[in-house]
């Protein structure tokens, strides 16, 4: 037999997505993917149940339902401010997996760097490695997860051809500030680089938090990629709707890796999705309190564990710090966890490029029962895991 492609020998499989599957294993709670357990907005149902009859069933326009590229682009000058093309500068794409992966292949020949912050999300690892580039790794340095500027820039003078900046930040949950922005800007445009954005929780920040758009810095819409999804805001991570901002001229090279890539997202989804994209503000504050809610309600609980753990501006995950478990192997920790303690997280090696195992990560996009009811069964961690120091 021959043998099969070099590029896919370069990574595995997705940890967070084999958590998920060996949380339900055993039957835990399953705080890995970052998925909600609750309803997505009743509104947006109740107009999917009504796509259902009309004539929604065959491909939409390749770069996505005209209607919803409108209403993407009505809602992103409403909250950044910037005004963009509905038809010259938006691609939807099948969740913000295939926007970031489009994003990557029409901007890096085989062999191009491209920086990519330390922790970051799986994913980057994988696109950059499908799309034949090189990562340059820049690291956000715990507790308070900030880049040295000096170090970030001895990455620019390697030339790289774009960096990969996910603002709100999962896994650590920093968001940049305008100050932290403007040095990576600054740099991009001294560098001639492009600035791939991921803001797909744009709409996930406590306060006193604010969320920057990149695109809208000085002269940085012309070189800023930014690539998003409607998974997080509207609880609908199963819809698979995402989309690509940027310049015509970059935008119409995606539209030719998406076209090619997938076709088109699905077209009942695009059009009920557009109920969401409709929304008032009092949709987006009331999404803000909920998740300030969760997420205290989740702190409090770890708080009384006693294990140091991050406070997240953003998105909602949390670092836990389980160095004092003596693990050398934090998979083998997020198993026993899964299998003794009955709570799935994610092993924190799998977002670091250091080689970093005291991590884990929890995420509390969950009714608040299930986070009680994980929270619970954490009492007993120091009880049934294994010590190994
Ligand atoms: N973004 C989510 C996480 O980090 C879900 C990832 C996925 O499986 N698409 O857990």
């Amino acid at each position: 037999m021959p043998s099969l492609s070099q590029r896919t020998a370069g990574f595995t499989d997705s940890v967070i997505r084999r958590m998920t599957r060996i949380s339900n294993q055993y039957g835990a709670v399953n705080l890995s993917q970052g998925f909600p357990d609750f309803e997505p907005p009743k509104e947006i149902l109740n107009r999917l149940a009504e796509v259902t009859k009309e004539d929604f069933h065959q491909y939409s326009i390749t770069w996505g339902a005209q209607n919803f590229r409108e209403a993407l682009a009505r809602k992103h000058e409403h909250f950044s401010g910037q005004k963009i093309d509905p038809n010259s500068e938006i691609v939807v794409t099948c969740g913000s997996t295939e926007a970031m992966m489009a994003a990557m292949l029409s901007v890096t020949n085989a062999g191009d760097k491209v920086i990519v912050f330390s922790p970051f999300y799986e994913n980057y690892g994988a696109d950059t490695i499908l799309s034949n580039a090189e990562p340059i790794y820049v690291p956000l340095i715990p507790p308070e997860f900030k880049f040295n500027p000096d170090v970030l820039e001895d990455a620019f003078k390697q030339h790289p051809k774009a960096i990969i900046v996910c603002n709100p930040s999962n896994p650590c949950g920093k968001v940049f500030t305008r100050e932290e922005l403007t040095i990576i800007a600054d740099l991009a445009k001294k560098y001639d680089t492009f600035v791939i954005t991921d803001e797909v929780y744009e709409h996930i920040l406590y306060k006193p938090h604010e969320h920057v758009y990149m695109s809208t810095l000085p002269d940085m819409k012309e070189r800023t990629i930014l690539c998003n999804s409607l998974s997080k805001t509207y609880s609908i991570t199963g819809w698979r709707l995402g989309y690509v901002v940027a310049s015509p001229e970059i935008i119409d090279t995606v539209k030719k890796v998406h076209d090619f890539l997938t076709v088109g997202a699905a077209a009942p989804l695009q059009e009920a999705a557009v109920t969401g994209l409709n929304f008032g503000d009092e949709y987006y504050l009331d999404l803000q309190q909920k998740y300030t809610e969760k997420r205290d309600l989740f702190l409090k609980g770890l708080d009384t564990l006693k294990i140091s753990h991050t406070v997240p501006e953003g998105a909602y995950y949390i670092l836990l710090d389980i160095s004092e478990f003596g693990y050398d192997d934090d998979l083998r920790f997020c198993e026993d966890l899964a299998r003794l303690v009955g709570v799935g997280a994610v092993p924190g090696s799998s977002f670091f490029k250091e080689p970093e195992n005291r991590y884990i990560r929890f995420h509390f996009a969950k009714k608040e029962d299930t986070l009680n009811e994980a929270l619970n069964r954490l009492n007993d961690i120091r009880k049934k895991m294994p010590y190994h120091v």
